[in-house]
């Protein structure tokens, strides 16, 4: 499909978007000097080492090595194509993008996002309204009253309703000529062996938006016990549940401010929350936490803080879920309620300050686990080991040393064991993991060549005055690496045509992620390239080049001679003799 999107439009789209803005949907973004760094979400990690230029519109996250341009990012973060990506930004930017080119089928892939999208906006309203001023829509109305939602928040929300037909939704789209195929792919309803029918009917109705306000699917509940109680879209294109969390559009501003963002189970749990002033707080849709939702929650704070009814449903749940947040590196708290409630009853009862207490209560990872081991394996001689096992890796592999030694006393207390006996289980479980790391990084050594010409790519890209120099020593040329010397050539073939490269448009043209990702580092390693220190570079990087050569011809002097070739023998010899003789013409000259 790359080919679909003409050239021109790509760069138009390219030069219109601010990578800054586009990231800042995901990624909290701090100026630090001339760039702005955040929490990577491609890898785990406490200290921000993702990088955003706004002057070069480039990525690098110094951690993990993912780097790119403003199309990368949302590829690798929506796991979209680049096709995709383009339209998703070009839209949001106000480029026209022709479909003329495209076959039908092309057309129809490249457009049914967008249809979705508008399928789900429309009936959205359509669910709305009818909570609003449908006759029939009186019992919905009184559900919600009876529920304590506040007009404003139904508004917020954009919160719906349907009776309990079984094609209201199936005819609102086929008089507006909408093709059912369509809006059976939205989700919204279901094919049977004749004609179609609406999936969600007498529920609540949740739009489910995404973080830009798109809505990209729905939730319904029942206002009896009927079954299934919650009923959610079925995966779509532009649905995916262990990528979506409930509540985002509106806790995103929030939880950038407080810092912190209260993960609850249910719609009516957040809507209770909303009710009473509390907005940094996302659910679930009715699934366990992915690490997709974690790294979601961390682009919008620092800690996270999971609230679980006390039943043991939810204290199981909080405890599967720990894991993945110490994997993120992100801090979290557990907020168990007391006794039979949840967040939605807990809040209207006791009210805000109440739950805002509560929540300064809440208990970290490491002391609810201790806690919940406990519950668990009992105190018995075997109890206590088992807790000790289950632990020492969670403890041991906290940064924070106070912090370890304080948990370290605390669980021996908690246990009546010495505390030198904790100790050593920790230190015998982590010293092997730290084994493990190094041998990881010593493998992963770079090669000297491989480095040199690293260096002149970025020498070339951050003074392209020494190209000349570069083009008349057919430096490029000489490169190891195919793909580094591709990217050499694309950089002089760039220049050649204009003079007004940037930085973006070298990354654009560069496929592999990879070495889009090595082409970012190198632009924002700063580093002044002086003239002189470039000249020095490439005459470096010639010495090494000969060397090379003549280790190689050497290498076939011996086979030569080994294999009795008289001949070639005596063609690689003078070869030899002539190449030394021009190095040390060249010295000479240098000399003087
Ligand atoms: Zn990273």
């Amino acid at each position: 499909m790359k080919g679909l999107i003409p050239e021109d439009k790509i760069a138009e789209v390219l030069h219109s978007a601010s990578i800054v803005e586009v990231i800042s949907d995901y990624v909290s973004l701090a100026k630090v000097g001339r760039n702005y760094t955040g929490l990577c979400p491609f890898h785990s990690e406490k200290t921000p080492s993702f990088t955003v230029s706004a002057e070069k519109q480039i990525f690098y996250c110094f951690g993990c090595g993912v780097g790119g341009n403003v199309f990368s990012f949302l590829m690798r973060y929506h796991n979209i194509s680049f096709p995709e990506a383009v339209s998703d930004l070009a839209k949001r930017y106000g480029v026209i993008i022709s479909t003329q080119r495209m076959s039908p089928e092309e057309k129809r892939k490249f457009q049914q996002k967008d249809h979705i999208l508008g399928i789900n906006r429309q009936a959205s309203e359509y669910f709305h309204n009818f909570l609003a001023v449908a006759p029939e829509g009186k019992s919905g109305r009184q559900y919600l009253e009876k529920r304590g939602l506040s007009q404003e928040v139904i508004e917020r929300f954009a919160i719906g309703y349907v009776d309990g037909s079984w094609n209201r939704l199936l005819r609102f789209f086929s008089e507006k000529k909408v093709s059912s195929g369509l809006v059976e792919r939205a989700g919204l309803i279901v094919k049977k062996s004749q004609g179609y029918y609406d999936r969600f009917r007498s529920r609540i109705i949740f739009p489910i938006f995404d973080v830009r306000k798109k809505i990209i699917g729905f939730g319904g509940r029942v206002l009896d016990n009927g079954l299934p109680k919650y009923l959610n879209s079925p995966d779509t294109p532009v649905y995916d549940k262990s990528r979506s969390l409930y509540g985002i559009h509106v806790a995103r501003s929030s939880c950038r401010s407080s810092g912190s963002v209260f993960v609850v189970e249910g719609y009516f749990d957040l809507l209770a929350l909303s009710c009473h002033d509390i907005h940094n707080c996302v659910a679930t849709l009715g699934t366990s936490l992915t690490r997709e939702h974690v790294r979601m929650l961390k682009g919008l704070a620092g800690t996270a803080i999971l609230v679980f009814d006390s039943d043991n449903a939810g204290i199981k749940a909080a405890q599967r879920s720990l894991p993945l947040f110490t994997e993120e590196k992100m801090d979290v708290r557990i907020l168990i309620l007391p006794d039979g409630h949840d967040p939605d009853t807990f809040v209207f009862q006791q009210g805000r300050e109440a739950f805002l207490k509560l929540s300064g209560e809440s208990l970290g990872s490491i002391p609810f686990l201790i806690s919940y081991f406990i519950a668990k394996y009992g105190v018995s001689i075997d109890g206590k080991a088992r807790i000790v096992d289950a632990l020492k890796i969670s403890i041991g592999a906290l940064s924070d040393g106070v912090k370890r030694s304080l948990y370290i006393r605390e669980l021996s207390e908690r246990l009546n064991i010495e505390e030198s006996v904790v100790l050593e289980q920790i230190r015998k479980a982590t010293s092997r993991n730290y084994g493990k790391i190094t041998t990881l990084n010593r493998k992963g050594g770079i090669v000297n060549d491989y480095m040199l010409e690293k260096g002149i790519l970025q020498m070339m890209v951050q003074n392209p005055s020494i190209l000349s120099a570069v083009i008349e020593e057919g430096i490029v040329a000489e490169f190891e690496n195919p793909v580094l010397k591709n990217i050499g050539q694309l950089i002089l073939q760039l220049f050649q045509d204009t003079s007004d490269v940037t930085v973006a448009d070298i990354i654009a043209g560069i496929d592999d992620p990879e070495y889009r990702s090595l082409m970012s580092s190198l632009f924002l390693d700063e580093q002044a390239w002086e003239r002189q220190n470039c000249l020095r570079r490439i005459e470096q990087f010639r010495h090494a080049v000969d060397k090379r050569k003549a280790r190689l011809l050497s290498q076939r002097i011996k086979e030569a001679q080994e294999a009795n070739d008289q001949e070639l023998l005596s063609d690689l010899l003078r070869e030899k003799n002539h190449k030394t003789r021009s190095s040390y013409e060249r010295k000479r000259l240098e000399g003087c």
